[in-house]
Protein backbone atom coordinates (compact mmCIF):
# COMPACT_ATOMS: atom_id res chain seq x y z
CA UNK A 1 0.00 0.00 0.00
CA UNK A 2 2.46 2.33 1.02
CA UNK A 3 4.90 1.29 -1.52
CA UNK A 4 2.00 1.96 -4.41
CA UNK A 5 1.12 5.70 -2.70
CA UNK A 6 4.89 6.67 -2.66
CA UNK A 7 5.15 5.41 -6.58
CA UNK A 8 1.87 7.27 -7.33
CA UNK A 9 3.43 10.68 -5.03
CA UNK A 10 6.91 9.78 -7.38
CA UNK A 11 5.11 9.53 -10.69
CA UNK A 12 2.76 12.69 -9.87
CA UNK A 13 6.08 15.05 -9.35
CA UNK A 14 7.56 13.51 -11.82
CA UNK A 15 4.63 14.48 -14.54
CA UNK A 16 4.89 17.87 -12.46
CA UNK A 17 8.15 18.18 -13.41
CA UNK A 18 7.71 17.12 -17.43
CA UNK A 19 4.86 19.54 -17.63
CA UNK A 20 6.94 22.52 -16.26
CA UNK A 21 9.94 21.34 -18.41
CA UNK A 22 7.24 21.62 -21.28
CA UNK A 23 5.40 24.88 -20.39
CA UNK A 24 9.00 26.15 -19.83
CA UNK A 25 9.92 24.91 -23.41
CA UNK A 26 6.15 26.19 -25.02
CA UNK A 27 7.43 29.47 -23.02
CA UNK A 28 10.65 30.13 -24.61
CA UNK A 29 8.68 28.92 -28.54
CA UNK A 30 6.01 31.40 -27.62
CA UNK A 31 8.72 34.79 -26.58
CA UNK A 32 12.12 34.12 -27.63
CA UNK A 33 13.32 33.78 -30.97
CA UNK A 34 14.82 30.00 -31.85
CA UNK A 35 17.98 31.72 -34.01
CA UNK A 36 19.19 34.53 -31.67
CA UNK A 37 17.77 33.47 -28.51
CA UNK A 38 17.02 36.85 -27.74
CA UNK A 39 13.02 37.97 -26.65
CA UNK A 40 10.50 38.56 -29.10
CA UNK A 41 8.01 41.16 -30.27
CA UNK A 42 5.55 39.29 -28.15
CA UNK A 43 7.65 39.50 -25.32
CA UNK A 44 8.39 43.55 -25.60
CA UNK A 45 4.71 44.06 -26.07
CA UNK A 46 4.24 42.52 -22.64
CA UNK A 47 7.31 44.44 -21.54
CA UNK A 48 5.81 47.73 -22.68
CA UNK A 49 2.39 47.35 -21.04
CA UNK A 50 3.82 46.31 -17.93
CA UNK A 51 5.84 49.54 -17.58
CA UNK A 52 2.92 51.43 -18.80
CA UNK A 53 0.52 50.35 -16.17
CA UNK A 54 3.22 50.67 -13.30
CA UNK A 55 3.86 53.96 -14.91
CA UNK A 56 7.38 53.51 -16.13
CA UNK A 57 7.21 53.49 -19.76
CA UNK A 58 7.66 57.75 -19.84
CA UNK A 59 11.00 58.58 -21.92
CA UNK A 60 11.18 55.13 -24.09
CA UNK A 61 12.59 54.94 -27.42
CA UNK A 62 12.28 52.08 -29.93
CA UNK A 63 14.88 51.55 -32.33
CA UNK A 64 13.54 49.03 -35.34
CA UNK A 65 17.19 48.07 -36.74
CA UNK A 66 16.64 45.93 -40.60
CA UNK A 67 19.63 44.79 -41.74
CA UNK A 68 20.00 45.76 -45.21
CA UNK A 69 20.40 43.08 -47.76
CA UNK A 70 20.43 40.18 -45.49
CA UNK A 71 19.69 38.02 -47.74
CA UNK A 72 21.94 37.93 -49.94
CA UNK A 73 24.49 37.51 -46.85
CA UNK A 74 22.93 34.01 -46.75
CA UNK A 75 23.31 33.53 -50.31
CA UNK A 76 26.84 34.41 -50.40
CA UNK A 77 28.10 32.46 -47.02
CA UNK A 78 25.26 29.99 -46.17
CA UNK A 79 22.58 29.75 -43.65
CA UNK A 80 24.96 28.81 -40.67
CA UNK A 81 27.02 31.97 -40.84
CA UNK A 82 23.73 34.01 -41.76
CA UNK A 83 22.70 32.93 -38.13
CA UNK A 84 25.66 33.36 -36.59
CA UNK A 85 26.27 36.74 -37.29
CA UNK A 86 22.37 37.60 -36.63
CA UNK A 87 23.65 36.51 -32.93
CA UNK A 88 26.47 38.61 -32.95
CA UNK A 89 24.72 41.57 -34.11
CA UNK A 90 21.91 40.84 -31.12
CA UNK A 91 24.94 41.22 -28.84
CA UNK A 92 26.42 44.02 -29.89
CA UNK A 93 23.28 46.05 -30.13
CA UNK A 94 23.13 45.02 -25.60
CA UNK A 95 25.45 47.74 -26.26
CA UNK A 96 22.37 50.02 -26.54
CA UNK A 97 20.26 48.88 -23.36
CA UNK A 98 20.76 48.75 -19.95
CA UNK A 99 18.36 45.61 -19.41
CA UNK A 100 18.71 41.82 -19.59
CA UNK A 101 16.44 41.98 -21.75
CA UNK A 102 15.98 45.53 -23.67
CA UNK A 103 17.17 43.61 -27.24
CA UNK A 104 14.15 41.97 -29.48
CA UNK A 105 14.09 39.86 -31.97
CA UNK A 106 11.10 41.21 -34.68
CA UNK A 107 10.72 38.64 -37.12
CA UNK A 108 13.86 36.86 -39.32
CA UNK A 109 15.84 39.51 -39.46
CA UNK A 110 15.14 42.39 -37.54
CA UNK A 111 15.90 43.64 -34.30
CA UNK A 112 14.28 46.03 -32.04
CA UNK A 113 15.83 47.94 -29.44
CA UNK A 114 13.89 49.14 -26.23
CA UNK A 115 15.55 51.85 -24.65
CA UNK A 116 13.65 52.65 -21.13
CA UNK A 117 14.99 55.46 -20.26
CA UNK A 118 15.78 57.87 -23.17
CA UNK A 119 14.68 61.54 -24.27
CA UNK A 120 13.10 62.15 -27.25
CA UNK A 121 16.09 64.86 -28.64
CA UNK A 122 18.78 61.83 -27.82
CA UNK A 123 17.18 59.36 -29.90
CA UNK A 124 18.70 60.49 -33.29
CA UNK A 125 22.45 60.82 -31.71
CA UNK A 126 21.63 56.95 -30.60
CA UNK A 127 20.33 56.21 -34.21
CA UNK A 128 23.35 57.24 -35.18
CA UNK A 129 25.71 55.58 -33.02
CA UNK A 130 24.14 52.28 -33.78
CA UNK A 131 24.59 52.79 -37.62
CA UNK A 132 28.20 53.37 -36.85
CA UNK A 133 28.76 50.78 -34.25
CA UNK A 134 27.05 48.00 -36.43
CA UNK A 135 29.06 49.07 -39.88
CA UNK A 136 32.37 47.72 -38.18
CA UNK A 137 32.92 44.88 -39.80
CA UNK A 138 32.34 41.19 -38.02
CA UNK A 139 33.90 38.12 -37.63
CA UNK A 140 32.06 35.16 -37.75
CA UNK A 141 34.67 32.28 -38.40
CA UNK A 142 37.14 33.28 -40.73
CA UNK A 143 35.06 35.49 -42.46
CA UNK A 144 34.86 38.82 -42.22
CA UNK A 145 31.95 40.25 -42.93
CA UNK A 146 30.44 44.26 -43.12
CA UNK A 147 26.82 45.11 -42.83
CA UNK A 148 24.91 48.38 -43.55
CA UNK A 149 21.43 48.91 -41.35
CA UNK A 150 17.96 50.71 -41.92
CA UNK A 151 16.75 52.00 -38.52
CA UNK A 152 13.50 53.48 -37.66
CA UNK A 153 12.84 55.30 -34.72
CA UNK A 154 9.39 56.00 -32.21
CA UNK A 155 9.08 57.28 -28.53
CA UNK A 156 6.67 57.60 -25.91
CA UNK A 157 5.12 59.81 -25.36
CA UNK A 158 6.96 62.36 -27.78
CA UNK A 159 5.47 60.41 -30.38
CA UNK A 160 3.43 57.22 -30.39
CA UNK A 161 1.13 56.80 -26.68
CA UNK A 162 0.58 52.66 -27.23
CA UNK A 163 3.35 49.99 -28.03
CA UNK A 164 1.14 48.94 -31.19
CA UNK A 165 1.20 52.53 -32.68
CA UNK A 166 4.61 53.26 -31.60
CA UNK A 167 6.20 49.85 -33.57
CA UNK A 168 3.47 50.97 -36.82
CA UNK A 169 5.75 54.38 -36.39
CA UNK A 170 9.36 52.91 -35.92
CA UNK A 171 8.32 50.74 -39.24
CA UNK A 172 7.39 53.89 -41.41
CA UNK A 173 10.27 55.27 -40.49
CA UNK A 174 12.41 52.32 -41.59
CA UNK A 175 11.09 52.10 -44.56
CA UNK A 176 11.40 55.80 -45.03
CA UNK A 177 14.85 54.82 -44.86
CA UNK A 178 14.93 52.19 -47.01
CA UNK A 179 13.17 54.23 -49.73
CA UNK A 180 15.80 56.76 -49.68
CA UNK A 181 19.03 54.33 -49.79
CA UNK A 182 19.16 52.47 -46.59
CA UNK A 183 22.37 52.84 -44.12
CA UNK A 184 20.49 55.36 -42.06
CA UNK A 185 17.87 56.27 -39.38
CA UNK A 186 14.63 58.22 -39.20
CA UNK A 187 12.68 58.95 -36.48
CA UNK A 188 9.23 59.00 -37.03
CA UNK A 189 7.51 62.09 -38.63
CA UNK A 190 3.62 62.52 -38.64
CA UNK A 191 3.50 63.38 -42.43
CA UNK A 192 5.32 60.24 -43.10
CA UNK A 193 2.25 58.54 -41.64
CA UNK A 194 0.21 60.43 -44.00
CA UNK A 195 2.28 59.78 -47.20
CA UNK A 196 1.56 55.56 -45.94
CA UNK A 197 -2.12 56.50 -45.52
CA UNK A 198 -2.27 57.87 -49.05
CA UNK A 199 -0.27 55.03 -50.56
CA UNK A 200 -2.04 52.14 -49.01
CA UNK A 201 -5.35 53.94 -49.64
CA UNK A 202 -4.58 54.78 -53.12
CA UNK A 203 -3.34 51.01 -53.83
CA UNK A 204 -7.21 50.05 -52.81
CA UNK A 205 -8.59 52.59 -54.80
CA UNK A 206 -6.85 51.92 -57.84
CA UNK A 207 -7.85 47.99 -57.81
CA UNK A 208 -11.41 49.44 -58.82
CA UNK A 209 -10.01 52.54 -60.94
CA UNK A 210 -10.33 50.49 -64.22
CA UNK A 211 -13.99 49.21 -63.57
CA UNK A 212 -14.97 52.24 -62.29
CA UNK A 213 -13.52 53.83 -65.32
CA UNK A 214 -11.81 56.49 -63.43
CA UNK A 215 -8.69 56.45 -65.70
CA UNK A 216 -8.46 57.78 -68.67
CA UNK A 217 -5.75 58.94 -71.38
CA UNK A 218 -3.92 62.73 -72.92
CA UNK A 219 -2.05 63.00 -75.71
CA UNK A 220 1.35 65.16 -76.17
CA UNK A 221 2.52 65.42 -79.57
CA UNK A 222 5.95 64.85 -80.27
CA UNK A 223 6.68 67.64 -82.99
CA UNK A 224 9.12 67.79 -85.42
CA UNK A 225 11.33 70.87 -84.32
CA UNK A 226 12.04 72.42 -87.88
CA UNK A 227 8.43 72.93 -89.06
CA UNK A 228 6.67 72.88 -85.84
CA UNK A 229 4.55 69.95 -86.93
CA UNK A 230 3.24 67.06 -84.75
CA UNK A 231 4.78 63.65 -86.16
CA UNK A 232 3.54 61.31 -83.27
CA UNK A 233 1.73 61.50 -79.69
CA UNK A 234 2.66 59.93 -76.65
CA UNK A 235 -0.30 58.44 -74.55
CA UNK A 236 0.05 59.63 -70.93
CA UNK A 237 -2.66 58.35 -68.22
CA UNK A 238 -4.68 60.16 -65.69
CA UNK A 239 -6.66 58.89 -62.84
CA UNK A 240 -9.57 60.83 -61.84
CA UNK A 241 -10.20 59.86 -58.03
CA UNK A 242 -13.94 60.95 -57.01
CA UNK A 243 -12.02 62.20 -54.12
CA UNK A 244 -8.79 63.57 -54.15
CA UNK A 245 -9.26 64.69 -57.86
CA UNK A 246 -6.70 64.14 -60.57
CA UNK A 247 -3.53 62.01 -59.75
CA UNK A 248 -0.79 62.18 -61.35
CA UNK A 249 0.84 58.83 -63.08
CA UNK A 250 4.43 59.58 -61.13
CA UNK A 251 2.32 59.23 -58.07
CA UNK A 252 0.17 56.04 -58.83
CA UNK A 253 2.26 54.23 -61.20
CA UNK A 254 5.03 52.80 -59.10
CA UNK A 255 1.82 52.05 -56.46
CA UNK A 256 0.33 50.10 -58.99
CA UNK A 257 3.97 48.27 -60.40
CA UNK A 258 4.18 47.04 -56.28
CA UNK A 259 0.95 45.41 -56.48
CA UNK A 260 0.91 44.00 -59.92
CA UNK A 261 -2.35 45.71 -60.90
CA UNK A 262 0.03 47.29 -63.25
CA UNK A 263 -0.77 44.43 -65.46
CA UNK A 264 -4.40 45.34 -65.83
CA UNK A 265 -3.83 48.83 -65.91
CA UNK A 266 -1.19 48.22 -68.94
CA UNK A 267 -3.44 46.32 -70.93
CA UNK A 268 -6.14 48.46 -70.91
CA UNK A 269 -4.26 51.82 -71.89
CA UNK A 270 -2.80 49.90 -74.54
CA UNK A 271 -5.92 48.85 -75.90
CA UNK A 272 -7.53 51.98 -75.27
CA UNK A 273 -4.36 53.96 -77.08
CA UNK A 274 -5.15 51.60 -79.94
CA UNK A 275 -8.65 52.52 -80.07
CA UNK A 276 -8.09 55.97 -80.19
CA UNK A 277 -5.57 55.58 -82.90
CA UNK A 278 -7.89 53.30 -85.35
CA UNK A 279 -10.41 56.03 -84.62
CA UNK A 280 -8.27 59.07 -85.85
CA UNK A 281 -7.59 57.18 -88.87
CA UNK A 282 -11.05 56.31 -89.84
CA UNK A 283 -11.17 60.53 -89.23
CA UNK A 284 -8.43 60.80 -91.77
CA UNK A 285 -5.79 61.28 -89.55
CA UNK A 286 -2.84 58.77 -89.52
CA UNK A 287 -1.15 59.47 -86.33
CA UNK A 288 1.32 57.40 -84.76
CA UNK A 289 0.44 56.62 -80.95
CA UNK A 290 3.31 55.84 -78.31
CA UNK A 291 2.29 54.04 -75.08
CA UNK A 292 4.47 53.40 -72.23
CA UNK A 293 5.35 50.25 -71.11
CA UNK A 294 6.32 49.02 -67.38
CA UNK A 295 9.54 47.00 -66.80
CA UNK A 296 6.50 44.59 -65.38
CA UNK A 297 4.42 44.36 -68.17
CA UNK A 298 7.17 44.39 -70.73
CA UNK A 299 8.43 40.96 -68.62
CA UNK A 300 5.22 39.25 -69.34
CA UNK A 301 5.75 36.42 -71.40
CA UNK A 302 2.68 37.66 -73.17
CA UNK A 303 3.64 40.64 -73.67
CA UNK A 304 4.43 40.69 -77.34
CA UNK A 305 1.49 38.11 -78.38
CA UNK A 306 -1.50 40.81 -76.69
CA UNK A 307 -0.15 43.95 -78.12
CA UNK A 308 0.05 41.91 -82.01
CA UNK A 309 -4.00 40.41 -80.62
CA UNK A 310 -4.98 44.12 -79.72
CA UNK A 311 -3.79 45.63 -82.90
CA UNK A 312 -5.60 42.65 -84.83
CA UNK A 313 -8.98 43.55 -82.94
CA UNK A 314 -8.64 47.09 -83.60
CA UNK A 315 -7.63 46.71 -86.99
CA UNK A 316 -4.55 49.07 -86.50
CA UNK A 317 -1.77 48.41 -88.73
CA UNK A 318 1.18 47.81 -86.60
CA UNK A 319 3.38 50.49 -87.77
CA UNK A 320 1.04 53.55 -86.48
CA UNK A 321 2.22 51.67 -82.23
CA UNK A 322 5.21 52.43 -80.78
CA UNK A 323 6.45 50.92 -77.64
CA UNK A 324 8.41 53.31 -75.06
CA UNK A 325 10.12 51.33 -72.21
CA UNK A 326 13.14 52.69 -70.35
CA UNK A 327 16.84 51.48 -71.12
CA UNK A 328 17.00 49.57 -67.72
CA UNK A 329 14.77 47.08 -69.26
CA UNK A 330 16.30 46.52 -72.15
CA UNK A 331 19.74 46.38 -69.55
CA UNK A 332 18.63 44.05 -66.96
CA UNK A 333 16.36 41.20 -68.97
CA UNK A 334 17.63 39.30 -71.80
CA UNK A 335 14.74 38.10 -72.97
CA UNK A 336 13.36 41.59 -72.96
CA UNK A 337 15.97 41.81 -76.33
CA UNK A 338 13.88 38.99 -77.59
CA UNK A 339 10.93 40.60 -77.20
CA UNK A 340 12.03 43.70 -79.06
CA UNK A 341 13.34 42.03 -81.68
CA UNK A 342 9.74 40.57 -82.04
CA UNK A 343 8.38 43.57 -81.79
CA UNK A 344 9.91 45.36 -84.60
CA UNK A 345 10.39 42.67 -87.09
CA UNK A 346 5.92 43.02 -86.60
CA UNK A 347 6.33 46.66 -87.46
CA UNK A 348 5.90 47.87 -84.20
CA UNK A 349 8.78 50.54 -83.04
CA UNK A 350 10.41 50.80 -79.48
CA UNK A 351 11.74 54.03 -78.18
CA UNK A 352 14.05 54.07 -75.64
CA UNK A 353 12.41 56.44 -72.63
CA UNK A 354 14.55 58.56 -70.58
CA UNK A 355 17.66 58.07 -72.09
CA UNK A 356 20.52 58.98 -70.12
CA UNK A 357 19.47 58.13 -66.39
CA UNK A 358 20.22 54.91 -66.19
CA UNK A 359 23.99 53.65 -66.73
CA UNK A 360 25.43 51.18 -69.63
CA UNK A 361 23.54 53.40 -72.13
CA UNK A 362 25.52 53.01 -74.91
CA UNK A 363 26.73 49.48 -74.90
CA UNK A 364 22.85 48.99 -74.42
CA UNK A 365 22.12 50.54 -78.12
CA UNK A 366 24.73 48.86 -79.23
CA UNK A 367 23.28 45.46 -78.79
CA UNK A 368 19.47 46.05 -78.86
CA UNK A 369 18.43 47.91 -82.62
CA UNK A 370 15.48 50.46 -81.60
CA UNK A 371 14.04 53.23 -83.50
CA UNK A 372 13.64 56.29 -81.25
CA UNK A 373 15.74 57.18 -78.05
CA UNK A 374 13.93 60.40 -76.08
CA UNK A 375 16.41 62.24 -74.15
CA UNK A 376 15.26 62.38 -70.77
CA UNK A 377 14.38 65.97 -69.82
CA UNK A 378 16.97 66.72 -66.87
CA UNK A 379 19.37 67.34 -69.51
CA UNK A 380 17.07 69.39 -71.61
CA UNK A 381 16.23 71.77 -68.32
CA UNK A 382 20.46 72.60 -68.30
CA UNK A 383 21.13 73.56 -72.00
CA UNK A 384 22.27 75.66 -73.31
CA UNK A 385 23.45 77.30 -70.29
CA UNK A 386 25.26 74.09 -68.70
CA UNK A 387 28.48 73.25 -70.65
CA UNK A 388 28.31 69.39 -69.47
CA UNK A 389 24.58 68.45 -70.21
CA UNK A 390 24.53 70.60 -73.47
CA UNK A 391 27.82 68.67 -74.96
CA UNK A 392 25.93 65.33 -73.50
CA UNK A 393 22.53 66.16 -75.30
CA UNK A 394 25.03 67.15 -78.89
CA UNK A 395 26.76 63.47 -78.17
CA UNK A 396 23.57 61.68 -77.91
CA UNK A 397 22.04 63.41 -81.09
CA UNK A 398 25.38 62.33 -82.86
CA UNK A 399 25.39 59.00 -81.83
CA UNK A 400 21.37 58.84 -82.58
CA UNK A 401 22.77 59.98 -86.37
CA UNK A 402 25.45 57.43 -86.41
CA UNK A 403 23.40 54.63 -85.21
CA UNK A 404 20.62 55.17 -87.12
CA UNK A 405 17.67 55.81 -84.77
CA UNK A 406 15.53 58.81 -83.99
CA UNK A 407 15.87 61.53 -81.40
CA UNK A 408 13.37 63.25 -79.78
CA UNK A 409 14.01 65.72 -76.90
CA UNK A 410 11.93 65.21 -73.98
CA UNK A 411 10.38 68.47 -72.26
CA UNK A 412 11.17 71.81 -74.23
CA UNK A 413 9.95 74.54 -72.35
CA UNK A 414 12.10 77.37 -73.65
CA UNK A 415 12.99 78.67 -77.43
CA UNK A 416 16.69 78.62 -76.11
CA UNK A 417 16.34 74.93 -75.47
CA UNK A 418 14.59 74.66 -78.95
CA UNK A 419 17.46 76.43 -81.06
CA UNK A 420 20.13 74.44 -79.31
CA UNK A 421 18.42 71.40 -80.50
CA UNK A 422 17.97 72.64 -83.84
CA UNK A 423 21.54 73.94 -84.10
CA UNK A 424 23.02 70.42 -82.97
CA UNK A 425 20.76 68.75 -85.59
CA UNK A 426 17.73 66.81 -83.48
CA UNK A 427 15.05 66.86 -85.27
CA UNK A 428 12.17 66.16 -83.08
CA UNK A 429 10.95 67.12 -79.76
CA UNK A 430 8.49 67.12 -77.07
CA UNK A 431 7.42 69.67 -74.39
CA UNK A 432 5.11 72.22 -73.17
CA UNK A 433 6.93 74.78 -75.46
CA UNK A 434 4.25 72.79 -78.00
CA UNK A 435 1.55 70.94 -76.35
CA UNK A 436 0.89 69.91 -73.10
CA UNK A 437 -0.61 66.81 -73.02
CA UNK A 438 -4.27 67.03 -74.20
CA UNK A 439 -7.53 65.48 -74.78
CA UNK A 440 -8.08 63.35 -77.91
CA UNK A 441 -10.13 66.00 -79.92
CA UNK A 442 -7.32 69.06 -79.11
CA UNK A 443 -4.93 66.72 -80.85
CA UNK A 444 -7.04 66.91 -84.36
CA UNK A 445 -7.03 70.49 -83.67
CA UNK A 446 -3.57 71.22 -83.35
CA UNK A 447 -2.89 68.81 -86.81
CA UNK A 448 -5.48 71.71 -88.03
CA UNK A 449 -3.42 74.87 -86.77
CA UNK A 450 0.06 73.15 -88.01
CA UNK A 451 -0.10 72.06 -91.06
CA UNK A 452 0.58 74.16 -94.40
P1 LIG B 1 7.39 59.99 -69.25
O1 LIG B 1 7.05 58.82 -70.09
O2 LIG B 1 8.81 60.43 -69.25
O3 LIG B 1 6.42 61.15 -69.72
C1 LIG B 1 6.79 62.50 -69.78
C2 LIG B 1 6.25 63.26 -68.62
O4 LIG B 1 6.73 64.60 -68.67
C3 LIG B 1 4.74 63.37 -68.60
O5 LIG B 1 4.32 63.45 -67.27
C4 LIG B 1 4.51 64.70 -69.31
O6 LIG B 1 3.27 65.28 -68.98
C5 LIG B 1 5.65 65.50 -68.75
N1 LIG B 1 6.08 66.58 -69.64
C6 LIG B 1 6.07 66.61 -70.99
N2 LIG B 1 6.58 67.79 -71.44
C7 LIG B 1 6.93 68.49 -70.37
C8 LIG B 1 7.52 69.78 -70.18
O7 LIG B 1 7.83 70.53 -71.11
N3 LIG B 1 7.73 70.19 -68.89
C9 LIG B 1 7.40 69.40 -67.83
N4 LIG B 1 7.65 69.87 -66.62
N5 LIG B 1 6.86 68.18 -67.96
C10 LIG B 1 6.62 67.73 -69.23
P2 LIG B 1 3.15 62.56 -66.71
O8 LIG B 1 2.03 62.49 -67.71
O9 LIG B 1 2.86 63.05 -65.34
O10 LIG B 1 3.78 61.12 -66.63
C11 LIG B 1 4.81 60.82 -65.75
C12 LIG B 1 5.37 59.45 -65.98
O11 LIG B 1 4.40 58.44 -65.67
C13 LIG B 1 5.72 59.19 -67.45
O12 LIG B 1 7.00 59.74 -67.72
C14 LIG B 1 5.70 57.69 -67.50
O13 LIG B 1 6.91 57.16 -67.03
C15 LIG B 1 4.61 57.35 -66.53
N6 LIG B 1 3.37 57.04 -67.28
C16 LIG B 1 2.45 57.88 -67.79
N7 LIG B 1 1.46 57.19 -68.43
C17 LIG B 1 1.80 55.89 -68.32
C18 LIG B 1 1.20 54.66 -68.78
O14 LIG B 1 0.17 54.64 -69.45
N8 LIG B 1 1.82 53.50 -68.48
C19 LIG B 1 3.00 53.48 -67.77
N9 LIG B 1 3.57 52.30 -67.49
N10 LIG B 1 3.60 54.60 -67.32
C20 LIG B 1 3.01 55.79 -67.61
CA1 LIG C 1 7.35 58.17 -72.09
CA1 LIG D 1 10.51 60.30 -70.47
Amino acid sequence: MKNIKAQKRAETKDLEARLKESNAAIYDLMYYDSITKLPNRKKLINQFNKNLETNEANNSAIFMIDIDRFHSINEIYGREVGDQLLTSIGERLQHFTQNDEGVFANGEDEFIVYHQHLSFYKTEKMGQEMVEMLSNPFTIGDHFIYITVSIGISHFPATGQCIHELLNQAEIGLYKVKRIGRNNYQVFLPQDALEVERKSRLELDLQRALERNQLHLVYQPKINLATGELIAVEALLRWKHPELGIISPGEFIPIAEESGIIRNIGYWVLYEAIRQAKEWQDMGYEISTAVNVSAIQFKDRHFVKRVLEALTALKLPARFLIVEITESVVKNFQSAKNSIVELRNNDIRIAIDDFGTGYSSLSVLRDTKVDVVKIDKSFIDNIPQDAISSSLVSTMIQMGQNMNFDIIAEGIETLEQSNYLLENNCKYGQGYLYSKPVFPHEITAFIENHSH
